[in-house]
C-alpha cells in the first residue's frame, strides 16, 4: 500500500494536496485518485486518528464504487485531523477554511462522510459552490433519512438470491449497526417478506428467531435507544450477531469485522456488504470457497453516492431511487454472472468490471495508456 501510495499505480492517485493552516489548527488531506470520468466525488471525513494513507484508500474506494455504477465521476476522498465532536463554531472554522484552500481544486466534490453531515456540507457549499449531501433546504436529497443505501441494497439482494438458491420471502437476515444503512436495509427486505431474526448496534446484539419488527426497532433507534432494548427476544453481547444462523447477513457498521479468525462463525449463504471495507480479504476467500456468496461493499452499498451524484445534478429523490435500482441490480448480476461463468470471487470479478470502466475512461485522454 505504501508503495502504491509514494508511487502510485495505473489508476492514481492524481494529486495529494497537504492543508495546513497553523493559526487555525487546521491539518486536512486530500486525495484526488481518477478523474478520467469525470470530477471526483468523495466524503470529507473528521477523526482524530486520520491519515494520508486511509484517505488514499478512502479515494480508490470510490473510484472503483463511482466507476462500478456508470457515474461521469471518478474518485476522491478528504480528511480533517479533529474530534468530530468539538465546539460547533470550531468545526465551521476548520471545515471552511479547508474548502477555502480547496476553493480552485474543481477536480473534487465534497460530500459527507463520518464526522460529517448536511449542516458540514451546506458550510462548504456557500464557502465554494461544490458540495453533495446538503440539506434538503439547498435542494438536497436527504439520503440517510430516505434509505438510498439501503434501497440499493435491498436489489442487490433480489438479484442475488437466486444465484444462492434462496427465496427473499420467508429469508432469515442478520444485520450488524442497525443505523441509516441497516435500518432501511431491514425495512425494504421486509417489505418484500423477509424476516429480521437479528440486529447489533454498538452496545449489543437483539435476536429473535420468530421475527423482530424493524419499524419499531428503527423508532427505538431514532429515540436514542439501543437494540437491547426491544422488548421481545434475547438480548446478547456486540459480536453475537455473527454467530445467527440465517439466510442473509448484512454487516452495517464498522471495517474488518470478519476476518480469518472468526469468518467460521458466520453461518449464511448470502453476504451483502453494506459497511466499507468490512471482511479481511482472507475471511472472503474463505468464504467463497464454502459456496457463500460476499457481494463486495463498492456494488452492493453504492446507493448513497448514486443518490449524491444524482443531487449534484438537480434530480428529484424519485429520479435518484430508480438509478440505484437499476444501476445496482445491472451490477450485481453482471459480478454474478461471470462468477458463475468463470469461477471467479464476486470482488475478482467486481474489480475487474470497475477497473475496465476507469480503463476505458483513460482511453479518451489526452495521453491515453490504455
Ligand atoms: P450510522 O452511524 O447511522 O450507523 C452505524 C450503526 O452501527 C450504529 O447503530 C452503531 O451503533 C452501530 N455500530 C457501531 N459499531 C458497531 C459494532 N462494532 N458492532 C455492531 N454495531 C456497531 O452509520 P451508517 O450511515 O449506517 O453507516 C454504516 C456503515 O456503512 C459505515 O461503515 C459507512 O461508511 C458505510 N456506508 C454508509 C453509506 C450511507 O449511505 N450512509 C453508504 C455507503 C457505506
Amino acid at each position: 500500500m505504501n508503495d502504491i501510495f509514494a508511487f502510485g499505480d495505473e489508476l492514481g492517485p492524481a494529486k495529494v494536496i497537504h492543508v495546513y493552516e497553523p493559526t487555525l489548527g487546521l491539518r486536512a488531506v486530500l486525495v484526488v485518485d481518477n478523474v478520467a470520468r469525470g470530477p471526483s466525488i468523495g466524503g470529507l471525513r473528521v477523526a482524530p486518528d486520520v491519515s494520508t494513507v486511509e484517505c488514499f484508500r478512502l479515494a480508490r474506494a470510490m473510484t472503483l464504487k463511482n466507476s462500478a455504477a456508470g457515474l461521469a465521476h471518478g474518485g476522491g476522498k478528504s480528511v480533517l485531523y479533529g474530534d468530530p465532536r468539538m465546539p460547533r463554531e470550531q468545526k465551521e472554522r476548520l471545515i471552511r477554511a479547508f474548502a477555502h484552500a480547496l476553493r480552485n481544486e474543481q477536480d473534487y466534490i465534497f460530500g459527507p462522510d463520518m464526522g460529517t453531515d448536511e449542516t458540514c456540507m451546506a458550510w462548504v457549499k456557500d464557502e465554494i459552490g461544490r458540495a453533495t449531501g446538503l440539506p434538503a433546504a439547498m435542494g438536497g436529497i436527504p439520503l440517510d433519512e430516505i434509505g438510498a443505501t439501503g434501497w440499493g441494497l435491498f436489489h442487490c439482494a433480489e438479484v442475488a438470491a437466486p444465484y444462492c438458491g434462496i427465496k427473499l420471502t420467508g429469508a432469515r437476515v442478520a444485520i450488524q449497526g442497525y443505523g441509516a444503512v441497516g435500518k432501511h436495509a431491514a425495512r425494504f427486505l421486509a417489505q418484500r417478506g423477509a424476516m429480521l431474526v437479528a440486529a447489533s448496534d454498538s452496545h449489543g446484539t437483539l435476536r429473535n428467531p420468530r421475527g423482530i419488527d424493524v419499524d419499531k426497532l428503527a423508532r427505538l433507534k431514532d429515540d436514542g435507544k439501543t437494540v437491547c432494548d426491544y422488548p421481545d427476544g434475547a438480548r446478547l453481547d456486540r459480536d453475537a450477531v455473527i454467530d445467527v444462523e440465517c439466510e442473509i447477513w448484512i454487516p452495517a457498521a464498522r471495517p474488518d469485522v470478519v476476518r480469518e479468525d472468526n469468518v467460521q462463525r458466520l453461518k449464511t449463504r448470502l453476504v451483502l456488504q453494506g459497511a466499507n471495507i468490512p471482511f479481511t480479504p482472507g475471511a472472503e476467500k474463505i468464504l467463497h470457497d464454502k459456496g457463500v456468496i460476499v457481494i463486495p461493499d463498492f456494488i452492493a452499498n453504492a446507493g448513497g453516492v448514486i443518490c449524491a451524484a444524482m443531487e449534484y445534478r438537480g434530480a428529484t429523490e424519485r429520479a435518484a431511487f430508480q438509478a440505484i435500482e437499476e444501476k445496482i441490480r445491472a451490477n450485481t448480476e453482471a459480478v454474478l454472472a461471470a462468477v458463475k461463468a468463470r469461477n471467479l470471487s464476486p470482488r475478482a470479478a467486481a474489480l475487474e468490471l470497475a477497473t475496465q470502466r476507469v480503463k476505458q475512461a483513460m482511453s479518451y485522454r489526452r495521453w491515453p495508456i490504455f
